[in-house]
């Protein structure tokens, strides 16, 4: 990233985004859907993906998964659609039969759009995506299918194509290790038709005006140059160098790891189904009494590691250890070594629960748990 910012209408650039967009639906495993990169953050994209496809008093039907889904939802209120929400408790994904049922009771297709979360950031749970889609599909509604993979995107396999998702969207800050700064929707063909019926007021956030551009290599507004080299970088880094197979497989163990850590202390993961455990964060239930913010602040003051916090409903109930983008087996170590310390020093008896999890990153075996 660290490159002088070229003139953004030179041939320089153009090059670049000759260079990205293939490579980015390469990542998502397209073929022809459009990459749509936007200087802003992920919830720029939350709103860019529902305002070029949608129209105001539109319905949606949105999967409550925590915190982001229902911020994804509020949004969506806030520019005039109705987003009906299926209830969750936050230790599950979004439920494929409760989906296709809304579906099926929606005889006059009045429901525009469902919208879920690959992988809710704020509860650890990563939804059945190719079980939804086919739930979906059994019903022959026309629905389109919106999904948020801002805390998935380039650390759990995604399929655009084969899940007929219509817009995803993505943020730079997360598994495609970048600083934060760039939105991004991948739009299908149903989806570019859909933004051509669109009634809602657009300008910054319009797909038509930056696919025209790109076709040239460029953009209609400055772009985030930096973060578009980097963006390069870093998907050479994954695609040609890694491998994504191998990108994904780090991940899983990382996550695997991490679980039997966790199970090694006694604690409890929030998400309840294993099919549905994330391999990009785990979120740790404190026992009766404790309270995670307390336990977070002694494992940042003393040992320099940031925990996630407990976002709404599970403020002071969890805290959540990351394990995605540029990470290894010896961050991860250290990572939970911190964390144990941290649980006994708050008067948590977590034992050496840390030693089931050296022991399978040590093992070999650990690739037949992958992807
Ligand atoms: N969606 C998910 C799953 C997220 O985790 C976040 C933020 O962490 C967002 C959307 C919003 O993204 P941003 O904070 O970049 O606007």
């Amino acid at each position: 990233m660290d490159h002088q910012i070229v003139d953004h209408r030179g041939p320089e650039f153009a090059q670049l985004t000759r260079e990205i967009l293939p490579m980015m639906r390469e990542l998502v495993k397209s073929k022809d859907a459009h990459v749509i990169l936007y200087p802003s953050s992920g919830t720029g994209a939350w709103q860019a993906a529902l305002s070029n496809v949608l129209s105001p008093g539109d319905r949606v039907l949105v999967a409550e998964t925590g915190q982001f889904s229902n911020a994804w939802a509020d949004l969506a209120e806030k520019l005039g659609i109705e987003a009906d929400l299926i209830p969750g408790d936050w230790r599950t994904g979004a439920d494929p039969d409760e989906i296709a049922r809304r579906l099926r009771a929606d005889g006059g297709h009045k429901i525009a759009a469902v919208m879920v979360l690959h992988n809710e950031t704020s509860t650890g749970i990563t939804s059945r995506l190719g079980d939804v889609r086919e739930a979906i599909d059994a019903t022959g509604h026309p629905a389109l299918f919106l999904v948020d993979t801002v805390s998935s995107l380039a650390s759990i396999d995604y399929r655009h194509d084969e899940w007929k998702v219509d817009v995803m969207v993505g943020g730079s800050q997360k598994g495609l290790m970048l600083p934060p700064g760039m939105g991004i929707n991948i739009v299908s063909r149903k989806a570019l038709e859909a933004s051509k019926k669109s009634r809602f007021p657009r300008s910054y956030f319009d797909w038509q005006a930056i696919i025209e551009a790109n076709l040239e290599g460029f953009y209609p507004y400055t772009p985030p140059t930096s973060l578009l080299y980097g963006l390069r970088e870093s998907l050479k880094m994954m695609l040609r160098e890694e491998g994504i197979a191998n990108t994904f497989a780090r991940h899983a163990r990382l996550a695997e790891a991490t679980r039997r850590a966790v199970r090694g202390w006694g604690l409890e993961i929030l998400p309840r189904d294993p099919r549905e455990f994330s391999n990009t964060l785990t979120p740790v239930v404190m026992p009766d009494g404790v309270d995670s913010d307390k336990v977070r602040a002694v494992i940042l003051d003393r040992f320099d590691v940031s925990l996630g916090i407990g976002l709404g409903r599970v403020k002071g109930k969890i805290f959540r250890i990351g394990h995605l983008g540029s990470l290894n087996e010896t961050m991860l170590a250290g990572v939970l070594c911190a964390v144990q310390m941290g649980l006994r020093l708050s008067g948590v008896n977590a034992g050496n629960g840390i030693e089931p999890a050296l022991e399978y990153l040590a093992n070999p075996e650990r690739e037949a748990v992958l992807v």
